[in-house]
C-alpha cells in the first residue's frame, strides 16, 4: 500500500509534506499518517484506507470528513459538562 509523499492542504491549497515515515513492514489500513502544511502549518492526521484506487484528492477529503467528525464529538462533549 502506498501513501502519498505529499499532498494539497484543502485550507490553502499549499503542499503539505509527510511527516511520518513508512513502517519497515509497509503502510496498513487504519495506520495514522500526519502531515505539515507548508502555507497554514496545519497539520493533517490522516488515515490509511482500503487501496481501491482512490486519488489523493479524496484521501483528503476524506481527512477533512474525519476532523469535522472529530470536531464537533469534541464541541458535543464541552456541552455536555
Ligand atoms: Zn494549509
Amino acid at each position: 500500500m502506498e501513501v502519498p509523499e505529499e499532498i494539497i492542504c484543502v485550507d490553502c491549497g499549499q503542499s503539505a509534506h509527510r511527516l511520518t515515515y513508512p513502517p519497515e513492514e509497509g503502510w496498513e489500513v487504519g495506520d495514522i499518517v500526519a502531515y505539515r502544511c507548508a502555507g497554514c502549518n496545519d497539520r493533517w492526521d490522516l488515515i490509511v484506507e482500503e487501496d481501491d484506487g482512490q486519488t489523493p484528492d479524496h484521501f483528503v477529503s476524506y481527512a477533512a470528513e474525519a476532523r469535522a467528525i472529530l470536531e464537533s464529538r469534541r464541541d458535543q462533549k464541552g456541552d455536555a459538562k
